[in-house]
């Protein structure tokens, strides 16, 4: 049936979340239709910095004002997404001491909070920073997470009674007499337990408003409806490391480079970035070099990152938008600042607004101008609450040491678990008595687990989205087994299967790019326990035949091989004895760290 709505959202990041959050909670009717799940493009794949605004303090002063507001904001209403960790811009020998001292001003005039530190200072506050690291300004730059930030946003707009639709693609941008009057979407079959429409069906969404949303596919949905945006899309890798080698985000205290930044993430610190101009949003190459420039330019910060372990490494695309005929060649120089680009008065084409550029941090920011423009353009007058109103499970963390009498575990899974659910904690962990630890490298307990599966049915990529399980150091290895036999109870075997090898083919996707070391030794052992010990690839025992590692990359559930492609079998077999010590040893105690001390 196709429905007549206010306002369509193209788009489930950051950006279009919070537009729909924004418009419902205006009292317009609002669609958000998103190809994939929520996340799905660059807001999923970020380094979940929430920024103080330093980075931009000389570059850019009006994005830097806007992300020390924003920051504030989100400290705020999102508790529950922020881990307040503090940053440091740190300045080494080689780095310019007039550059320091601008971004020193650049900071205070953004009303950005500084604090100069001597490197004796730094390096009592991190120890792990370099011992030629001379000084660095301190300020309050802190960890984000994005998934759990667009849920919220998400179920605040159904709250107030949006429609949020998942797997379902815009197809075409409908154009009536020179003016967009909503679109067409083909509804497709997402995994668990939502509500979707008849996968392969196609659906008119007609509304008085689209807003495209789509960062950098941006460009695809306008040239659906006739109309050029010109993106400039731009990846970045971000290397995962295995603990947190710093508590608090260090930038390097330089103009603009690569690999200026570490940002510490739940258990894992996260290492970024590249800049780098690409054709497609969705296929580009991912190089080693970009992986490697990481850990050698950003283990001049941090000597102890040489010798960790890497986990595994991702892309974004940036959505860049440059206005027609700016040119510039450097991606790097083109602006970080976003742009509301009204159709009607830019090509002639009332009913469609696209935005594009900005970040993560000023996304309610960009949300709340949107809104205000599609409100003026349908004659609606409503104010923005969204400053101010807490998003759902962000109210208090203050029941903490409560949590952690109550259900007897262990002080940092329960905090970590009182973080991941806010205010709904209490509830969820009470669910479950005795409350075993899933993912012992995250924390994770059947509580919480049981309650992603309430919510996203039997995804367990959806499940490792919303409570972190499987993301550690074992990649999977020792968990996904045990988080699908969470989904034993409600679904038949084939179901539970399935969501098994897929959850555990996504963990594999990743680790390709940090084969070496130990995270070698760990894919090694993570093959050992699913195809030989599982018998995951349903190979009938035979000791002489050499390992197939072709197999899981053809998809085979076997476990990760390729890990050394042309690998001996004996020497598989060998070294996997040895590399089955090694992981098993640090993989324990890496876990353990990782519930007792925060993962340090
Ligand atoms: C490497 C890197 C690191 C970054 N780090 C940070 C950081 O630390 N802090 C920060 O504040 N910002 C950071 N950013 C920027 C930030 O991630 C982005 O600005 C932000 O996530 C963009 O959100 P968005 O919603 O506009 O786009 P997206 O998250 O890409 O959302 C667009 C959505 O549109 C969907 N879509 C596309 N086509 C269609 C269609 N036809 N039909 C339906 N849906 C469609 C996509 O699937 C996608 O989910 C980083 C960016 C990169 C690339």
């Amino acid at each position: 049936m196709d429905q007549q709505v206010d306002v369509v959202v193209v788009g489930g990041g950051s950006t279009g979340c919070g537009v729909v959050r924004d418009l419902a909670r205006r009292g317009l009717d609002a669609v958000l239709v998103e190809k994939g799940n929520l996340t799905h493009g660059t807001t999923g794949r970020m380094h979940g910095l929430l920024h103080s605004g330093g980075r931009y303090a000389v570059s850019d002063q009006k994005s830097a004002k806007e992300c020390i507001e924003e920051n504030r904001v989100l400290r705020d209403i999102a508790a529950h997404c922020v881990e307040e960790t503090g940053g440091m811009f740190v300045k080494r020998p080689e780095d310019s001491e007039e550059y320091f001292q601008e971004k020193l001003e650049g900071c205070r005039a953004c009303d950005i909070p500084v604090e100069v530190l001597d490197g004796e200072e730094a390096r009592r506050r991190e120890p792990y920073l370099a011992r030629d690291v001379e000084k660095a300004i301190a300020l309050p730059d802190g960890a984000i997470d994005p998934f759990r930030l667009c849920v919220s946003n998400a179920a605040d707009a159904r709250e107030h009674g949006a429609r949020i639709e998942t797997h379902a693609p815009v197809t075409d941008v409908l154009v009536e007499d020179g003016e967009v009057v909503g679109v067409e979407v083909e509804h497709e079959s997402g995994p668990g337990k939502r509500v979707h429409r008849e996968p392969g069906t196609t659906e008119e969404i007609r509304a008085r408003h689209v807003v495209n949303a789509t960062g950098a596919w941006a460009g695809n949905v306008g040239e659906m409806a006739g109309v050029d945006v010109e993106v400039r899309p731009s990846k970045g890798v971000m290397t995962v490391m295995n603990t947190r080698q710093v508590d608090t985000v260090i930038n390097r205290c330089r103009p603009k480079g690569d690999a200026d930044i570490v940002v510490p993430h739940e258990t894992a610190c996260i290492l970024g970035t590249t800049d780098e101009e690409v054709d497609d949003p969705e296929d580009y190459p991912e190089e080693d070099w970009e992986v490697d420039l990481m850990i050698e330019t950003l283990s001049e910060l941090v000597p102890a990152l040489k010798d960790a372990r890497t986990l595994r490494s991702f892309w974004g695309v940036r959505p860049l938008y440059e206005p027609p005929g700016t040119g510039t060649e450097d991606p790097t120089d083109i602006t970080r600042d976003y742009f509301l680009l009204d159709h009607g008065e830019r090509d002639d084409l009332p009913g469609m607004t696209t935005i594009v550029g900005g970040k993560l941090t000023t996304y309610r920011m960009m949300a709340e101008s949107i809104s205000d423009h599609v409100c003026d353009t349908l004659g609606h007058e409503a104010t923005c609450d969204t400053a101010e109103a807490p998003l759902p499970g962000s109210e208090s963390d203050a029941r903490m040491e409560e949590l952690m009498d109550e259900f007897g575990l262990r002080s940092p899974v329960a905090r970590r678990s009182g973080q991941r659910l806010g205010s709904r904690a209490d509830d969820v962990l009470g669910e479950y008595d005795p409350n075993p630890v899933v993912c012992e490298c995250e924390g994770v307990t059947r509580a919480e687990v049981q309650d992603a599966i309430d919510d996203a049915g039997s995804d367990l990529n959806a499940v490792r989205l919303r409570t972190r399980a499987s993301m550690g150091n074992c990649q999977g290895g020792f968990c996904t087994h045990r988080i699908a036999a969470e989904l034993a109870q409600e679904y038949p075997e084939s179901v539970v299967r399935d969501a098994e090898d897929e959850l555990y083919q996504e963990r594999w996707k990743g680790q390709r790019h940090a084969l070496w070391g130990r995270q070698l030794s760990q894919a090694m052992l993570n093959h050992l326990l699913h195809a030989t010990t599982m018998n995951r690839d349903g190979d009938p025992a035979n000791l002489d035949s050499e390992v197939d590692f072709g197999a899981f990359d053809a998809g085979s559930p076997g476990g990760p091989a390729g890990a050394s492609e042309g690998g001996e079998s004996g020497t598989a077999a060998a070294d996997g004895g040895r590399a089955t010590d090694d992981a098993t040893t640090d993989g324990g105690r890496a876990a353990d760290d990782a519930t007792t001390d925060g993962g340090r």
